[in-house]
């Protein structure tokens, strides 16, 4: 019925669905050679208006918002897509090139911490439990940049992704007393403190919809609603339950505006063409073949990782983009990231019934402000899988870790009903710098600047696990090996009012260059205490609005003086 209703009001163009094992129709521009230096551009025509590199959450907005104004949008993403139902699982949902591996999980050691991010058209979304959370203080963004004036660009992105609290009280959905959810939330009643009930990009199973029913969502793109199976993170969601940006944003972008999303084109070497305008090479992870795209204008939403390292290597190694700040490649944070285990519950929890997450407890920060840091719940999918690419064990290694875990489970020496994987996130105090290394990005962070922070994040682990009638599992990694892991790395090339002080202005747009950009969570100038991906797409919606009006007023895009 819904499905019939939204056919019926979408425009034409936008009913065409993605549909499993879809390719993309191969581009008619022919790819080009790459030359050396800076390139003359003759008045040559553009490829595109706007080339978008990476598709997470700044470049998904960016691309949309770009389409709809009627610019000639290509998004070069790295990695593949990944449709409904072809999440692949165990070792090849890493994304390891040089190992023939091109899943959605990347992993990348930075020394003393692991960056994990997603890869593969949608970014992060692929890969991320899908919460959706505010900001609320903006201490230390530009000008411009605070809670009231981000309100409506908010708005939008809940939804655009219809992001919406777990119904875990609602006794007509089939969510409705999840068990772990309850767990936690009796444990924060216990503590005396409200739960936190976040927004998540989910869509929920209705009353009475059967498992596995297939609907069109608000965008034209097909969906399941959540059957509770818990792996959101890990593989991904392989019902189309988790509202990826594939299936909102760049659905709409491509099938009503005409952006063309190419995969499997990584991004190295960029040169601003003496006209204006940018020549920007890629190379094709699987088959190692290369080419190049030509654009007016460029937005780098490659994540933090992804853009800092591609504006060092344009830099530092091909020389192209010389006029950079100073101050690339500082400001990278971690946003507090850490975790801790509930382990040998008196209750099953079932970790991995329900979304993800679906709640946590909001903790005061060592400065008394709110959201210092937040504890979420977890869900129990492939950790041996995890644990081996954090410390960097021999793939035999972990297999035989997880067939011992098994082996375990199946005599009923270990239970993980009982197990429960708790996640924190907060304003953590280390503040540290990414840089090349062999032309390698790396990080120095001094983690025991956050040592006060995680001592206070333990203790009220410890509380939160032992009202739940649990026991505390210490993180290990950082107990043994004073090693962290960052789904949420920050900074790198961070915002700024000044040159002298950031690399990019209020708008994402980079201080020295015309028609450059850069959109995604390395411009966020500090650890948020939320989690990163609402607040870096609300900000790319911000950015897009004051772009759109540079463009339509100068016919160009150039940083505030
Ligand atoms: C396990 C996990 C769980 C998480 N859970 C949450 C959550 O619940 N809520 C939340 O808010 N955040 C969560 N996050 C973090 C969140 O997903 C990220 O902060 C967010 O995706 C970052 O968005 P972005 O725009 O910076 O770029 P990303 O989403 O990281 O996207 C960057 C894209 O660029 C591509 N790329 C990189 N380099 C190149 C190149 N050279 N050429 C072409 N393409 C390139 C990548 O493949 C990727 O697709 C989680 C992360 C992980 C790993």
């Amino acid at each position: 019925m819904l499905s019939a209703f939204l056919f019926a009001v979408l425009p034409l163009s936008a009913q065409v669905v993605v549909v499993p094992g879809e390719s993309v129709a191969p581009l008619s521009l022919p790819a080009q050679q790459a030359p050396s230096g800076i390139e003359p551009n003759y008045g040559a025509p553009m490829d595109f208006d706007v080339i978008v590199v990476g598709s997470g959450y700044g470049g998904s907005v960016a691309t949309l918002r770009l389409a709809e104004a009627g610019q000639k949008v290509a998004v070069l993403e790295r990695g593949r897509r990944h449709a409904m139902g072809s999440f692949p699982r165990g070792e090849e949902a890493f994304w390891e090139p040089d190992h023939g591996r091109f899943g959605t999980h990347n992993f990348r050691d930075l020394g003393n911490n692991v960056g994990w991010i997603g890869s593969g058209v949608g970014g992060g979304s692929l890969v991320n439990a899908s919460i959706m959370l505010r900001k609320t203080d903006f201490t230390g963004f530009p000008a411009g940049i605070d809670a009231r004036s981000l309100s409506r660009f908010y708005d939008r992105v809940e939804d655009m992704l219809d992001a919406k609290p777990f119904p875990v009280d609602d006794p007509s959905s089939p969510h409705f007393n999840t068990p772990k959810t309850r767990a936690l939330m009796e444990a924060a009643r216990r503590l005396g403190k409200k739960p936190v009930m976040p927004k998540l990009a989910v869509l929920y199973r209705e009353n009475g919809e059967p498992v596995g029913t297939v609907r069109a969502n608000k965008h034209g793109a097909l969906q399941q609603g959540c059957r509770g199976c818990g792996e959101c993170s890990l593989p991904g969601c392989n019902y189309g339950a988790k509202n990826t940006l594939d299936l909102n944003y760049l659905h709409r972008a491509e099938k009503v505006f005409g952006a063309r999303i190419l995969p499997q084109r990584e991004t190295d070497k960029i040169e601003p063409l003496e006209g204006g305008g940018y020549r920007v090479h890629y190379k094709d992870p699987a088959t190692g073949e290369e080419g190049s795209y030509t654009a007016k204008a460029l937005v780098l939403a490659a994540g933090a990782l992804g853009s800092t390292e591609l504006l060092l290597r344009n830099r530092d190694v091909h020389g192209t983009l010389t006029r950079l700040s100073d101050r690339l490649g500082e400001s990278y944070t971690t946003n507090g990231n850490f975790i801790g285990f509930a382990i040998g519950a008196s209750q099953p929890i079932h970790p991995s019934l329900g979304p993800e997450i679906t709640t946590g407890l909001e903790f005061d920060g060592l400065d008394g402000k709110g959201q210092g840091f937040h504890i979420f719940d977890g869900s129990y999918r492939e950790p041996w899988m995890v644990l081996g690419r954090l410390i960097g064990l021999p793939t035999a290694v972990v297999k035989a870790i997880d067939f011992n875990m098994r082996t375990n489970q199946a005599l009923g020496l270990f239970q993980p009903e009982g197990t429960l994987p708790l996640l924190v996130l907060g304003r953590d105090r280390a503040v540290g710098r990414l840089y090349l290394s062999n032309g390698r990005l790396s990080s120095s962070i001094d983690t025991s600047r956050n040592a006060a922070y995680y001592n206070r994040v333990e203790n009220e682990l410890s509380r939160v696990i032992h009202a739940m009638g649990a026991h505390f599992l210490p993180f290990p990694l950082w107990h043994f090996g004073r090693k962290i892991e960052v789904p949420h790395p920050l900074g790198g090339a961070a915002m700024s009012d000044s040159p002298f002080r950031g690399v990019v202005d209020d708008a994402g747009r980079v201080y020295g260059y015309e028609n450059l950009v850069v959109l995604d969570g390395s411009i966020i100038p500090s650890s948020l205490g939320v989690n990163p991906a609402l607040t870096i797409a609300a900000i790319a919606e911000r950015a897009a609005e004051i772009l759109i009006a540079q463009l339509q007023a100068e016919g160009r895009i150039s940083p505030r003086p």
